[in-house]
């Protein structure tokens, strides 16, 4: 797979890009985006030992999004999402720039319970359309009430 995010025999993935694409299902901001996405998840899952660079800043699934500009996230929730990022990295026993199998590292993100998910995304936008976030935080609370 050819890459701007580094040489195309790794994959940069931003730590919160690791639960978006578990939970993705079909909606982003554009179509560009959303045609992007669509290729990398279908790479990453027909190459399970692909090594993915878990990151904290712009990578391969920013690289088509409308909010990348200069090679920075120009959203007005930038700093939250670096600390979205944080988060995972922290709950996954990871640090920036770290290196691991595709299966390894989505086999830890499915491992991570209601309470982290919650922790990591609840203030996320997209959590309405997130297949992960929903099936497991929204189940969890529907049942609690
Ligand atoms: S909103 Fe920001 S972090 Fe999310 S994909 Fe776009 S540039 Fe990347």
């Amino acid at each position: 797979m050819t890459s701007n995010s580094g040489p195309s025999d790794i994959i940069k993935i931003r730590a919160h890009h690791l639960l978006c694409m578990q939970g993705y299902q079909g909606y982003g901001y554009n179509q560009d985006f959303e045609h992007n996405m669509e290729k990398i998840i279908e790479y990453l899952d027909s190459n399970p030992n692909f090594p993915l660079e878990v990151v904290t800043d712009a990578d391969i699934i920013c690289q088509k999004c409308p909010h990348l500009e200069n090679g920075y996230c120009n959203r007005s929730s930038s700093i939250a999402i670096v600390e979205m990022d944080l988060k995972v990295l922290e709950k996954l026993g990871l640090v920036a720039g770290e290196k691991k199998p595709v299966q390894k590292i989505f086999f830890e993100v499915e491992s991570l319970s209601c309470n982290d998910l919650y922790d990591i995304c609840h203030d996320c936008s997209w959590k309405v359309k997130c297949l992960l976030y929903m099936s497991k935080v929204e189940k969890k609370l529907a049942i609690s009430r």
